[in-house]
């Protein structure tokens, strides 16, 4: 023990850092931090206190960048959680994720499915818009995904569906392409979670919204939904929303 804490942390803050630098030097681009397990486990947090953990964020260079922080929204006791990539421009100014024209291809897709956008959480994998709205990049991912992992804890759905590449390679630590990753459930901390294309991509490629259709009649299924849509009228069933 030294006499001095203070000196004594910033030498392993400094070793730390070294080791990381070398690490990413050699390539790498995810170190999976294990907190070591507390004597008295404490439970998840609330999305309330993500939120307010969160705070004014200026973890990562895109905080100067943005409007507001894009959080997330929806049922905090959603069965399923979509989460994509990066607020762009309509949800940098309004705050709520997919409200633009990837969003409102999405509300669709959720519509379809038998279910209102309030019966899911809808989230992104990081919450501040990238300037031009250009992939985010692993330091920024890195510095979010600490609270997307947090509200998936307090959420803790059934089901996750990943909305394209970044938000499924960055939740299943993988960089395989979403096209090799796309309709079949992978396992995210015990919660089925099935990748699947993203809404912008669809608007750029619409003969894949059958592909997704396909991956979203595959959710349905494995979430015992399937025919609970009136495909007659076009109406929600009943068993849609329901824990
Ligand atoms: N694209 C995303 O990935 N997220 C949004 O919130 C909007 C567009």
């Amino acid at each position: 023990m030294t006499s001095n804490p203070r000196a004594e942390l910033r030498e392993i803050v400094g070793e730390v850092r070294a080791y990381l630098e070398a690490q990413r030097d050699l390539g790498v681009e995810w170190v999976d931090v294990q907190w070591p397990e507390s004597p008295v486990a404490s439970p998840p947090l609330t999305l309330r206190e993500v939120r307010e953990e969160l705070g004014e964020c200026t973890r990562c260079k895109l905080h100067p960048h943005r409007t507001q922080i894009v959080f997330g929204v929806g049922d905090p006791k959603a069965r399923l959680v979509f989460v994509g990539e990066a607020p762009g421009a309509d949800e940098d100014a309004q705050g709520e994720p997919f409200v633009g024209r990837a969003g409102q291809l999405l509300t669709k897709i959720i519509l379809a499915m038998g279910m209102q956008r309030e019966d899911v959480y809808i989230c992104n994998i990081i919450k501040c818009r990238p300037p031009g709205n250009r992939t985010p990049e692993s330091e920024e991912i890195l510095a979010c995904t600490p609270f997307l992992r947090k509200q998936l804890q307090a959420i803790r759905p059934q089901f996750i569906c990943a909305l394209g590449s970044p938000a499924a390679q960055t939740l299943l630590r993988t960089k395989e392409p979403i096209s090799r990753l796309r309709g079949k459930f992978y396992d995210f901390q015990g919660i089925p979670l099935l990748p699947t294309y993203h809404p912008a991509f669809l608007l750029r490629n619409p003969y894949e919204k059958k592909t997704v259709w396909e991956d979203m009649k595959l959710l349905l299924r494995e979430m015992g939904l399937a025919g609970t849509r009136d495909t007659a009228t076009g109406q929600p069933g009943n068993q849609a929303t329901g824990r």
